[in-house]
C-alpha cells in the first residue's frame, strides 16, 4: 500500500498533481496542500463489533497522502447543514430544560445529556467545517490577488479608499 510520509506536505506540488490553479468550489481541495491537487479514492474495510464487515471510502490527496481532500461546495453545504442541525438541537435541548416549565413535563435528565451531547457534537464538527472554509477562502483571496490584483477593472466605480 502508499507509503506515508508526513512532511508530504512541505515539498512543492508537482504540476501534475495540481488539478486546477484557480479557485474552483467543485473542484476538491487539498486542505494541507492549499492547492486543488488530485486525489484518489481509497476504501477502508473492517470488522464492527456486531461482525458485519464495513467499508468506508474517502479521498486521499496524491500528493500529502491525507484525507483533508474536499469539495469546497461541500464544506459550505455541511456548514449550512450544521448550522440548521445545530439551531434544532439548541432548540430541542432548550424545550427539554424548561419542558416542566414550559408543558408540564417532568424533566428528563437522559433526554437532555444526549441532546446537549448532540449539541456538542455539532459544534466540533462546524468548528472544523469553518476552519476548512477560512483556509479556502483565505487561500481563494491569495489567488485571486496574484491572478486578477494588477489586471485594471473599468466597470468598478468603487472606490475603497473614502
Ligand atoms: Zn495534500
Amino acid at each position: 500500500m502508499g507509503a506515508l510520509r508526513d512532511s508530504g506536505s512541505q515539498k512543492p506540488i508537482p504540476e501534475h498533481l495540481i488539478a486546477s490553479h484557480e479557485p474552483d468550489l467543485d473542484l476538491g481541495w487539498c486542505f494541507s496542500c492549499k492547492a486543488h491537487t488530485t486525489a484518489k479514492v481509497v476504501t477502508k474495510t473492517w470488522t464492527n463489533s456486531e461482525h458485519r464487515d464495513v467499508s468506508r471510502t474517502y479521498y486521499v490527496c496524491k500528493h500529502c497522502k491525507r484525507k483533508n481532500w474536499y469539495k469546497p461546495s461541500d464544506i459550505y453545504r455541511g456548514n449550512k447543514l450544521g448550522l440548521g442541525c445545530l439551531l434544532i438541537a439548541v432548540l430541542i435541548t432548550i424545550i427539554v430544560f424548561y419542558s416542566n416549565k414550559l408543558f408540564g413535563f417532568e424533566y428528563s435528565t437522559e433526554f437532555g445529556l444526549s441532546s446537549s451531547g448532540v449539541v456538542a457534537i455539532v459544534l466540533l464538527l462546524l468548528g472544523l467545517g469553518f476552519s476548512y472554509q477560512y483556509k479556502w477562502r483565505k487561500w481563494v483571496r491569495s489567488q485571486t490577488q496574484t491572478t486578477f490584483g494588477s489586471s485594471s477593472n473599468p466597470s468598478e466605480s468603487q472606490d475603497p479608499h473614502g
